[in-house]
């Protein structure tokens, strides 16, 4: 259990993911979580870096698409905002991710998943055999069950630290 929980990279932020080292271990398509990972959450302002981050990613060839367990109408604002197509479905369950994956046209190995949230992006990426990175949460403020589960993920950090299971990017 503690396996599918552990993010294959663990960065402060979207910044930190190295474009290269993706391309080096033949990743093609990136999803992204919304918020706390593009946004701050709740709110549609982008940091001029993600927002160069992301441009970078597209420009460099990879497909991305966007998957978030917010509000369809949010996820459509946000996916016209940034010129990035949005799945359907709901993480960590199978389904979205099968979504995200038929929208960027990879395969789970040549796909990479960028999320805050080890119970969804993390849980569900690792399952459908993508690559997992967990980034730091954009801003403190969430909705109320997600603030309830950072405790336990609190706990799952350390434990994954003490296994020496954490790959510190
Ligand atoms: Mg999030």
């Amino acid at each position: 259990m503690l396996s599918k929980l552990c993010p294959k990279l663990y960065v402060d932020s979207l910044h930190d993911i190295q474009l290269s080292h993706l391309k080096d271990i033949g990743i093609k398509g990136i999803v992204f979580d919304i918020d706390n990972t593009v946004t701050m959450w709740g709110s549609n302002e982008i940091s001029p870096i993600t927002l160069k981050w992301l441009e970078d990613a597209k420009a460099s060839g990879f497909s991305v698409c966007l998957l978030s367990n917010n509000r369809r109408t949010r996820i459509e604002d946000i996916s016209r905002m940034l010129d990035i197509p949005s799945a359907k479905g709901f993480k960590p369950f199978s389904a979205a991710f099968r979504s995200a994956l038929a929208v960027l046209g990879t395969s789970p190995e040549e796909t990479a998943i960028i999320g805050d949230q080890i119970f969804t992006d993390i849980l569900g990426g690792n399952r459908a055999g993508l690559y997992t990175i967990l980034v730091q949460p954009v801003s403190t403020k969430e909705f109320v069950t997600t603030r309830l589960l950072r405790g336990l993920e609190r706990i799952v950090l350390k434990r994954l630290a003490c296994h020496g299971l954490l790959n510190r990017g």
